[in-house]
C-alpha cells in the first residue's frame, strides 16, 4: 500500500477526494446599513459588506476561483411580518442584481426570515410560537422576489415543514420553473451557530429554535427530513452543521445518492482558526477538516474557508 502514498504524483493520483474550487461555496453577508465593510469579531477574516463594495468583493472572490456564494442579507428595516425580505428593492434583491454583473459567479440567496423579523425567529409568530403554515406563504413570496432579481437557485433554511413544496409551487406559478432549490434539509439546533448570529444579526429575541430545527441526538430523523425534501422537489439537499455531523452526511449520501451539500458553520470556522492562530494545531488542520466533509460524501461544501482555500494561502 505504501507505493500509492509516496509524495508527489503518486499520492495525488490515488487521492479519492480533492478540494476543488468548483465545489466550494463562500457565505457572504451583505448589510444594507453599511458603507464599506465591517469585521465580524467572532469570525476573524470575515466581514459584513455594504452594497457599495459588494461588486469589488465578489469580483475578488471570482478572481481566486470561487464560483458560488451563499448570500445573507442584513436589512435596514425589521417588522413582525419580515416584509423587507420580499421587498423588490430589499438588500438581497439588490445584492443579487450586483452579483449578476460579476463574471463567472452564481449567487445563491439563503431564504429565511430571522434577519427580517423583529422577533429574530425564522417565521411569522402566532403568540409565542412560529406559525408554520402562515410562514410558508411568505417563503413563497420571498422566493419569487429573489428569482425576479436574478437568482438561479434558492436555499431555504427555515426548517418549516413543507417549505420546499411551497417554494417550488410559488416559483412554478410565476414562470420560474428553471430556478432550482438547495434545501437546508437536516438543519440541527446546534450550539455552533453563535458567531453567525453576530454576523447576521439574527439572534431570537426570546426562546430558541428547537421547535423547528433538529435535535442533535437524531440521525434517522434527518433521513426522513431529507426524504421529504426530495419528494417535495429539492434539487440538492443539505446537512448543517458539517464536522459534528459527518455520520449523518455519510448516511444521507449512501441512502439517497442525491446531490448533497454540507454547511460547515461559523463556529467550525472560528474554532479551527482559533486553534491554528494559537499554534495548537498546524494550518493543515483546515484542509484536513474540509477534506473530511468531502470524503464523508458532500458534493458541495459551504465554508468560510472557501476564499482562503481557493487563494492557495494555506500551508500543511
Ligand atoms: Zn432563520
Amino acid at each position: 500500500m505504501r507505493r500509492t502514498r509516496t509524495t508527489g504524483f503518486m499520492r495525488e493520483f490515488f487521492g479519492e477526494s480533492r478540494i476543488l474550487n468548483d465545489n466550494l461555496i463562500m457565505p457572504v453577508f451583505v448589510d444594507e446599513n453599511l458603507d464599506g465593510r465591517r469585521p465580524i469579531d467572532s469570525m476573524p477574516g470575515i466581514y459584513r459588506h455594504g452594497l457599495d463594495e459588494l461588486h469589488s468583493y465578489l469580483s475578488g472572490l471570482s478572481e481566486v476561483g470561487i464560483k458560488y456564494v451563499l448570500l445573507f442579507g442584513i436589512p435596514s428595516r425589521k417588522d413582525s411580518s419580515g416584509s423587507s425580505a420580499y421587498d423588490g428593492n430589499g438588500v438581497v434583491q439588490q445584492a443579487l442584481r450586483i452579483a449578476s454583473e460579476v463574471e463567472d459567479m452564481m449567487a445563491i440567496p439563503d431564504l429565511c426570515m430571522c434577519e427580517y423579523t423583529d422577533s429574530g425567529h425564522c417565521g411569522i409568530l402566532s403568540g409565542q410560537t412560529v406559525d408554520n403554515d402562515l410562514t410558508l406563504d411568505s417563503y413563497g413570496k420571498i422566493a419569487v422576489s429573489y428569482a425576479a432579481s436574478g437568482a438561479g437557485m434558492i436555499a431555504p433554511s427555515g426548517m418549516m415543514d413543507g417549505q420546499v413544496a411551497a417554494i417550488r409551487e410559488a416559483l412554478d406559478k410565476e414562470g420560474f420553473e428553471q430556478v432550482s432549490i438547495l434545501a437546508y434539509s437536516a438543519k440541527y439546533a446546534s450550539t455552533l451557530y453563535s458567531p453567525f448570529r453576530e454576523a447576521a444579526d439574527s439572534t431570537p429575541s426570546f426562546g430558541d429554535r428547537k421547535s423547528y430545527q433538529m435535535d442533535p441526538a437524531n440521525m434517522y430523523q434527518a433521513l426522513r427530513e431529507i426524504e421529504l425534501d426530495i419528494e417535495e422537489g429539492a434539487d440538492m439537499v443539505m446537512v448543517k452543521p458539517a464536522l459534528f455531523y459527518l455520520d449523518v452526511l455519510a448516511m444521507a449520501k449512501e441512502t439517497f445518492r442525491f446531490p448533497t451539500a454540507a454547511y460547515s458553520v461559523s463556529a467550525e470556522y472560528s474554532m479551527l482558526l482559533n486553534a491554528v492562530g494559537r499554534g495548537i494545531v498546524p494550518q493543515g488542520a483546515i484542509t484536513e477538516a474540509v477534506a473530511s466533509i468531502f470524503r464523508a460524501g458532500a458534493d458541495k461544501v459551504i465554508t468560510y474557508f472557501a476564499e482562503m482555500l481557493a487563494s492557495g494561502n494555506l500551508s500543511d
